[in-house]
């Protein structure tokens, strides 16, 4: 009876336990990039600098076509397309480094959606729990998934 009842606990531990990663993981994720990004990688002063770090890191993954960088002062990091057609990533603050353009441009990589534009509930939460978590291992770790 003692056994079956410890079992029964440790099961509900562990179910409990997995249920909290799996919720939690892509803050997790974030908090890892962004102290990374924060920490350890030389801030982008310049948007020439900015535009070679682009044009070096999209060669990684074998993207032809011509990203703009934009220079942010407020921390910021974001893709898509801006007004006049082109494609853009945009970065600032703290996230004005390799990191956050990594991220951005695997992003652009896989084609995901657009924050800009308006999601289903369905898309935000791809968005959340595959899109972002895909990034920002790609952007710590060089893994595409
Ligand atoms: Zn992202």
């Amino acid at each position: 009876m003692k056994v079956k009842y410890s079992s029964k606990r440790k099961w509900m531990r562990r179910t409990a336990l997995t249920a909290g990663l799996l919720v939690t993981y892509p803050l997790i994720l974030l908090g890892i990039e962004y102290s990374a990004s924060k920490l350890l990688f030389p801030k982008i002063k310049t948007e020439s600098e900015l535009q070679q770090v682009i044009d070096k890191r999209k060669e990684k993954l074998g993207i032809k076509e011509n990203i703009e960088g934009v220079l942010f002062s407020e921390t910021t990091g974001m893709q898509g397309i801006a007004s006049s057609g082109e494609e853009v990533i945009c970065v600032g603050g703290d996230l004005a480094t390799q990191i956050a353009i990594d991220h951005e441009l695997y992003h652009r990589y896989k084609r995901d959606m657009d924050l800009s534009q308006k999601l289903t509930i369905k898309e935000k939460i791809k968005n959340i729990y595959i899109e972002e978590p895909r990034a920002r291992i790609y952007s710590l770790l060089g893994i595409k998934l």
